[in-house]
């Protein structure tokens, strides 16, 4: 088949053909954000944007992944929501977020189709990296330092063990306070797990709370429910 242009192999296609029994044909946009694909509710309906820069095996990975987001939402796995506005920096902090435990399923239930995502742990182990040997730490309790505690969380359970390794004892070193909060976040996310939505549903709302994030800032709802925690 062909996505914005661009052909897919027979692998995707297979997978696309399973999938699309579940959710049925979307649509389709170059992302409007730069660097990364996403799937979100514009005022004319769902829509996904794709990343057009992409080689095909990770451009499938990316299209593959956004549609198992689909699959979530259909699902009814939670979302968070927020008063601030769109670019704010409570309102990234959220999406990192919610992405952070969504994507740990959307991954594993990738795995059995193999499609290659290393050019996003690649660009993760590079922007961790950079950000640890920046002169410019974080302070204790900012907006970026959640962000830097939630990134530290991410790259430990998706990195390498090796590329880990290195960046474990880069932050050890240079952003102690970033590790042992990275620490207990990576604790909070192994006991409350990502397999189903309410395991998803639980870590959001322990990590949001552990970072000291309060409801009224930023809301997770149960998306079955409509619930707003
Ligand atoms: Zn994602």
């Amino acid at each position: 088949m062909k996505i914005l242009g661009k052909s897919t192999s027979e692998h995707f296609d297979s997978f696309y053909s399973e999938i699309v029994t579940q959710i049925g044909e979307q649509k389709f946009v170059p992302s409007r954000i730069l660097g990364r694909g996403y799937y979100q509710f514009e005022e004319q309906g769902p829509e996904i944007g794709l990343r057009t820069d992409l080689s095909r095996p990770y451009f499938e990975h990316q299209v593959a992944h956004e549609l198992v987001h689909v699959l979530q939402r259909k699902e009814g796995w939670p979302r968070g929501v927020t008063r601030h506005p769109e670019g704010s920096p409570i309102a990234e902090l959220g999406t990192f977020l919610v992405s952070m435990v969504l994507d740990l399923n959307v991954e594993e239930r990738l795995k059995a189709w193999s499609f290659d995502s290393s050019y996003i742990l690649k660009e993760q182990y590079r922007n961790l990296k950079k950000a640890v040997l920046d002169q410019n730490i974080p302070s204790l309790g900012s907006c970026r330092w959640r962000k830097g505690v939630m990134m530290y969380a991410n790259a430990s359970l998706t990195q390498p063990a090796n590329k880990w390794d290195e960046l474990r004892k880069l932050f050890a070193r240079r952003a102690p306070h970033i590790e042992i909060k990275g620490e207990e976040l990576v604790s909070i996310l192994k006991g409350n797990g990502w397999d189903t939505a309410d395991q998803a549903l639980a870590s959001l709302i322990a990590v949001r709370n552990s970072i000291g994030l309060l409801g009224e800032h930023l809301g997770i709802v149960d998306g079955r429910t409509g619930r707003r925690i």
